[in-house]
């Protein structure tokens, strides 16, 4: 049965410019990935929506950074409540755009909406380093003027809500592009909070590549926030260079898990099935890559490929859904290759679950065994429901497979003994090092990547500051 069978006709969401609904020539079409069909269609934004809004977003820059601290967190709190009197229908929209099940989508907005409560209560730091007879010396965090937000389409109100919180809270104001993929809920959301917050505070512009590209280069504003790839976010880092943009980037991940020969493995193999397989694989700091010891291995196949089975793929629309769709065609195709292309190089799918046959993205829950390191399934980021294990003989072995990537997002080690796994995990490259959990992520911890995995974090005081400049005032007494 799914709630979309007596659905009313979506109304599409406009553009938000300067606290009013905008158009554009152009129209997106948006696919839901359980039906591969269009069911609804945006503006396309381009060159001069986008100078429009910016120009409304740095008018509005002064008067916003001018209230106080607690005003600007009012605020939040006010978008809070709105988007909570709304969840239904975004969580909706959520789900027909992106794919997931309707309570993963919920899930997805009343996580966001804890990271804005915590952003509301924190305080900016004021740094008195010197306060004597000859001078007074304060380091102030002052906010950076208009922020370009571009998300991908994995999570898109949880990436845009995580920019536009400690954003609006630091002083500045944004505008928020979503991925031409999931457009949808995020038009949604800037429509909202119009009745919230004053005009050109936030703004949200759909549009393709092409219109991310243009944001990363416009002189007005002054920090680009970005959830992707690590390819757009290196072409992100040499467009915006131009005009010194302030970056934060968060990019992609190829996170390994060790698991430790004292593993039981029936204790860990759900934490593990979901730290590499929630919202269909498609989380920038899933479980890509499982290390086992080969003792190991056929326990813990075992017990995994008993959770899989368990797990219901089809609409996310339809009751009892554990997993909906891959989110498009081509991740669909490339999931589907990186598994073909292991197969003929050696590894065995040791258990394929049942997936609808389409039209929709479906893509069945696969478990991949005799994996090797230089498989693209295991080198690169696949971003699919998809988990291959590549078994070890030593746990200095173990680290150094893992530590040999250039991407550093998370890491995790599974143990029965936590001074032991904590040792391993001290020893792992990774922005942050779960143990016996993964990923899990808190509005009070920092959230990003080393090497090539990002530049700089979200979330926390760590990631309000990221939406700051440092100012010092000296005074001569
Ligand atoms: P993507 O890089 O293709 O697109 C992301 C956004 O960037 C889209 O809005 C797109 O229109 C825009 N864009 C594309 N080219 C641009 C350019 N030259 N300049 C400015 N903007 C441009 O990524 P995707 O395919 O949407 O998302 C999947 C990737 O996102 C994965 O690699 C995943 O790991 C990563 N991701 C990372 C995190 C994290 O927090 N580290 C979270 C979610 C997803």
């Amino acid at each position: 049965m799914s709630i979309t069978d007596d659905l009313p006709a979506i109304v599409a969401p406009g553009l938000t410019i300067d606290g009013g609904t905008a158009s554009a020539p152009g129209r997106i079409g948006v696919i839901n990935p359980a039906t591969a069909q269009v069911f609804v269609r945006v503006p396309d934004a381009g060159g001069s929506e986008l100078d429009r809004a910016v120009h409304a977003a740095h008018r509005a820059a002064r008067p916003w950074r001018a209230r106080s601290l607690p005003d600007r967190q009012e605020h939040v709190l006010r978008l809070v409540a709105l988007v909570r009197d709304h969840i239904d229908g975004l969580a909706l929209l959520l789900t027909l755009e992106q794919g997931k099940p309707l309570a993963n989508a919920r899930g997805e907005i009343q996580s966001a909406l804890r990271y804005c409560e915590r952003y509301a209560a924190m305080q900016l730091p004021v740094e008195v380093v010197r306060d004597d007879a000859e001078e007074r010396i304060e380091i102030r965090r002052v906010p950076v003027g208009v922020v370009g937000a571009i998300t991908a389409w994995n999570y898109p109100l949880l990436l845009a809500i995580w920019k536009i919180a400690p954003a609006l809270v630091a002083g500045n104001t944004v505008i928020v592009k979503p991925s031409p993929y999931t457009p949808v809920a995020t038009l949604r959301l800037g429509e909202l909070a119009q009745a919230v917050l004053p005009p050109g505070v936030l703004q949200v512009l759909s549009g393709g590549d092409e219109l991310g590209r243009a944001i990363t280069v416009h002189p007005l504003i002054g920090k680009i926030s970005f959830t992707g790839s690590e390819r757009t976010g290196k072409a992100i880092m040499a467009s915006s260079s131009a005009t010194l943009k302030r970056l934060t980037l968060e990019l992609g991940g190829n996170d390994a898990g060790i698991v430790l020969d004292d593993a039981d493995p029936a204790a860990i193999a759900a934490g593990l099935y979901w730290g590499g397989l929630s919202n269909c694989g498609q989380v920038c700091a899933g479980l890509k890559r499982l290390y086992v010891p080969e003792q190991l291995a056929p326990q813990l196949e075992e017990a995994l490929a008993a959770v899989a089975a368990t797990v219901v793929v089809g609409d996310g629309t339809h009751d009892g859904v554990d997993m909906g769709p891959i989110q498009n065609q081509s991740q669909l195709d490339r999931v589907e290759s990186l598994v073909a292309a292991a197969q003929r190089q050696g590894a065995e799918v040791y258990f394929r679950g049942q997936a609808p046959a389409g039209p929709g993205y479906f893509h069945p829950v696969t478990l991949v065994r005799n994996a090797r390191d230089e498989m693209r399934l295991v080198a690169e980021e696949q971003f699919g429901p998809v988990l291959p294990d590549l078994t070890y003989r030593d746990v200095d072995e173990a680290v150094a497979r893992a530590n040999a990537s250039d991407l550093g997002l998370g890491a995790s080690v599974w143990s029965a003994d936590e001074d032991r796994a904590v040792e391993v995990a001290r020893r792992l490259e990774a922005g942050t090092t779960w143990v016996n959990q993964h990923p899990m992520l808190s509005p009070d911890t920092p959230f990003g990547g080393l090497k090539q995995s990002g530049l700089g974090v979200e979330s926390s005081l760590h990631g309000l500051l990221g939406y700051t400049d440092i100012s010092v005032l000296r005074v001569k007494r």
